[in-house]
């Protein structure tokens, strides 16, 4: 048992990247307050309101990523380990942490156009397809299907569903873990079917003005793939099926209520959010953590749902996104703490 949670322990990664000062906040004078050193993996805040003296926070993580780090980089060192690893069988979790604007989206999702600035999930299509290509034959046979879901007001929404209902309902089952009833799983053959299902989802997305952002995100997004893998054992003459899953997550806006003026539904948006996104930062440091302890995954739907993602023979990484400007120092900190719970100690 022990074992198994040091070895749980070594597959959850933390990774802080910072984004550039965009042209506005240059044209406005703003500074960067956060300042990496990707040899070192650290970052240094440096709180613009605290005299001269005051000496800057340090942290260290697994990895950081600067400005200038690109999207195929964070790909092949944050990522590509887990897909290889979800085509092999295992479950794998890549979430992208950060208040509004700190470049969450980015990462995962990027921008069509050009393609180097693909993030995360198509890279990931990329990456699947092109491994079936080379590795499928007569005697290996791949299936892919991907869904796509997220939760809002701590209610499950199918992005993908034609007439989205708002409350699919969580449920359990001995063969298939935790699922969510009712919801549109596609199967997928090729780059440009699964890139569609993404694009038809992404339309479906809730989103809410707020002061910091137009379209900033309110809630989680969780897009899913399930590679599995039939083997023919030459000896035996029978079928080894494989079945992995992959959980690409970008979460809803860290930002705590009182910078965004919420109100109202805002309010309760910000109130559900908060907590679980602190759900999720308590299963993580329970897994990472050295005492032998309860996994509190029922606290929230989003730890619930991805129960069988974290922890045990998964990989998850966590990515957490900051703003470099000094005006947004003290949800960068708040960022950075967050990260630096997540970590292995
Ligand atoms: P979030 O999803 O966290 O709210 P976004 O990913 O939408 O934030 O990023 C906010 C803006 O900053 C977008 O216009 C995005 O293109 C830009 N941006 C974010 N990260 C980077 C980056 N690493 N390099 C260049 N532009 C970025
Ligand atoms: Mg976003």
């Amino acid at each position: 048992r022990e074992l198994a949670r040091s070895k749980a322990g070594e597959c959850v990664r933390v990774v802080v990247r910072v984004r550039p000062l965009n042209s506005t906040e240059k044209q406005e004078g703003y500074e960067a307050a956060a300042i990496v050193d990707e040899q070192r993996a650290s970052i240094s805040l440096t709180n613009p309101s605290a005299a001269a003296s005051e000496p800057p926070k340090v942290f260290t993580f697994d990895q950081v990523y600067g400005p200038t780090a690109q999207q195929k980089q964070i790909y092949d060192r944050t990522a590509a380990a887990i897909v290889e690893s979800v085509c092999e069988g295992y479950n794998g979790t890549i979430f992208a942490y950060g208040q509004t604007g700190a470049g969450k989206t980015h990462t995962m999702e990027g921008c069509r156009d050009p393609p180097e600035l693909k993030g995360i999930i198509p890279n990931s299509f990329k990456h699947i397809f092109d491994k079936i290509a080379a590795e499928g034959s007569d005697h290996k046979q791949f299936l892919v299907r991907a869904s796509y879901l997220e939760i809002y007001m701590e209610e499950c929404r199918d992005l993908l569903a034609h007439n989205p209902k708002n409350k699919l309902e969580l449920k359990e089952s001995v063969d298939s873990g935790v699922y969510v009833k009712d919801q549109r799983v596609e199967i997928v053959k090729s780059v440009a079917e699964i890139d569609r299902l993404m694009q038809e989802g992404n339309g479906k997305r809730k989103v809410g003005a707020t002061r910091m952002n137009q379209t900033s995100s309110r809630s989680h997004s969780i897009f899913s793939i399930v590679v599995e893998t039939s083997e023919l054992d030459e000896s035996s003459g029978e079928a080894k099926i494989r079945v992995g899953k992959l959980n690409l997550v970008d979460l809803a806006g860290s930002e705590r209520q009182s910078k965004t003026g919420a109100t109202g539904e805002r309010l309760e948006e910000a109130t559900k959010i908060n907590l679980s996104l602190s759900a999720l930062g308590n299963v993580i440091s329970a897994l990472v953590g050295s005492k032998s302890q309860h996994i509190p995954y029922r606290d929230s739907k989003l730890t619930r749902l991805l129960q069988d993602s974290l922890g045990g023979n998964t990989k998850t990484v966590m990515i957490a996104n900051c703003g470099p400007a000094d005006y947004n120092y003290d949800e960068t900190l708040s960022t950075l703490r967050y990260a630096d719970r997540a970590k292995k100690i």
